[in-house]
């Protein structure tokens, strides 16, 4: 077995072991409030929000994809133990066994359809479907806090005070962070700021960070984002899908397209060679964004902040060094 293999089987167990353990004890705790979320972005803001009182566990582990995640063995006992679940919605979860349970059970908060049922002018649509990625805006995320503060002081009132202070502390902590990844990426030539990934999952931060003053008002910020795939990842391209892209990488002189770490490079990887086909000098980064996933524990994307300035960060290095 080579070197690298054993690495590999040795992070896996670590971080089975580390699941299995969370699961353990947050179905053996009965003394706090014990919340299930679909997604770790949502566990880290509840647990933001709790900071201890409440027991969170998230349901969809690790990079697996939330698009398409169906119900495995355990996950219905998880479902049931639950005194409150978190899931993202706008169709977010869309595996038929979860979306069929979240629409069912009266303990389903989903926090992106609260926010856009009371803050519609934020929603984007893509072919007449709405965007569920809305974590990827920090802004627009920090408004599932006063939701999850009502939420939890409803169920446990003793802390309301608590949770409505450190709502208040987290949203202050969001906002600052909202500004300073808007401040890197707008440090980014204007010319050099476009974004090609692998699938649709970055709308909102292209809307919230890469956008040139006045092109939101007028919604000509779409230009500077494009994927192969849709809001979510599948793999089957046609020609005219990589044609597109090809068009729109020549016409800005886009020369670099990012992985997602969840998501197959297989999409990007047929860009590049049919590009390469037609002339076109285009590489693929050798760091990945976070998309729908947050980074395993440890990495530099472990947290929801963490992942989001990671991608900033990253945006921010191969742009900028782009002729
Ligand atoms: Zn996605």
């Amino acid at each position: 077995m080579n070197k690298l293999l054993i690495f590999l089987l040795i992070i896996l167990c670590a971080c089975s072991s580390h699941n299995n353990d969370s699961t353990k004890s947050w179905m053996e705790s009965n003394d706090k409030l014990k919340i299930l979320t679909t997604t770790a972005m949502i566990k880290d803001l509840i647990e933001g929000v709790a900071n201890g009182h409440a027991n969170v566990l998230t349901l969809i582990k690790g990079e697996l994809d939330p698009h398409s995640y169906q119900l495995v063995k355990g996950d219905d006992e998880k479902l049931k133990m639950a005194d409150l679940i978190f899931a993202n919605g706008l169709g977010l979860e869309h595996g038929a066994s979860l979306q069929h349970y979240l629409q069912s059970s009266p303990k389903v908060i989903e926090l992106g359809d609260l926010i856009f049922r009371d803050h519609p002018h934020f929603a984007i649509f893509e072919s007449g479907q709405v965007d569920p990625h809305i974590w990827m805006d920090i802004e627009l995320w920090s408004l599932a806090v006063p939701y999850i503060v009502n939420v939890l002081s409803e169920h446990d009132p003793n802390y309301e005070d608590e949770y409505r202070a450190n709502g208040e502390k987290l949203m202050e902590q969001m906002i600052a962070q909202h500004q300073e990844v808007k401040r890197l990426i707008q440090e980014i030539p204007e010319r050099k700021r476009f974004l090609v990934t692998s699938h649709d999952a970055f709308n909102y931060f292209t809307r919230a960070y890469l956008a040139e003053n006045g092109e939101v008002e007028h919604n000509l910020w779409q230009k500077r984002f494009a994927a192969p795939e849709g809001l979510a990842p599948d793999s089957q391209l046609n020609p005219y899908d990589i044609q597109l892209i090809i068009d729109h990488l020549s016409q800005h002189n886009i020369r670099v397209m990012f992985p997602e770490s969840n998501v197959s490079r297989d999409s990007i990887k047929k860009i590049v060679s049919a590009g390469k086909e037609k002339g076109l000098d285009v590489v693929i980064a050798n760091d990945y964004l976070y998309g729908d996933a947050m980074g395993r524990p440890g990495s530099d994307g472990d947290t929801y902040l963490k992942m989001i300035m990671h991608n900033a960060l990253t945006i921010s290095r191969y742009l900028n060094k782009n002729p």
